[in-house]
């Protein structure tokens, strides 16, 4: 088992990390970010994406995964990727138009990497990549409600997000 396999990317509404950056206060907040990195390798825990030739905070983010209100410093922080930290809150990409839903033998990990690498039209095209015909309104309300299908709805990004970040699909 490749150590990105390990955890798995689920589309779920995740708390505001701005929030709890507000809360905590920058110092701290810095703090947080330079051990998270640390502690997780300066490596993506949703795709394995690891910056070679830039530094770490301009393409790596920290993500707040559980809260804990009692002694927030002590929080459950993660590793992500620009891409990966996107669909960690998938209310926002959705409602944004960052994303699109889809059926896919590939992991989420391996989906962002197709992405990345601009090689999703090709797999689209080949079948390994189906859009799904559900709305985003749908299933964001599905997500809202608990209903969704956890692991089994998979996300790509737009080509309107794709081009945002310079990536020609
Ligand atoms: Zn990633
Ligand atoms: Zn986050």
């Amino acid at each position: 088992m490749k150590e990105e396999e390990k955890f798995q990317i689920r589309p779920i509404i995740s708390p505001s990390d701005k929030e709890f950056k507000n809360k905590v206060g920058a110092e701290a907040w810095e703090k947080i970010k330079s051990k998270t990195f640390r502690d997780n390798n300066f490596k993506c825990q949703g795709c394995g994406f690891e910056p070679y030739d830039v530094p770490a905070e301009k393409v790596l983010d920290v993500h707040l995964v559980i809260e804990n209100e009692n002694d927030p410093i002590d929080s459950e922080f993660r590793t992500t990727c620009v891409l990966c930290h996107v669909i960690e809150h998938a209310d926002a990409a959705i409602s944004q138009g960052y994303v699109a839903l889809v059926n896919s033998k590939f992991s989420q990990g391996e989906l962002v990497n197709i992405c990345r690498n601009g090689a999703l039209s090709s797999h689209v095209e080949d079948g390994d990549i189906r859009y799904l015909r559900k709305t985003l309104p749908e299933f964001l309300e599905e997500l809202k409600d608990g209903r969704s299908l956890e692991g089994k709805v998979k996300f790509v990004f737009t080509e309107k997000y794709l081009k945002k970040l310079g990536i020609n699909s």
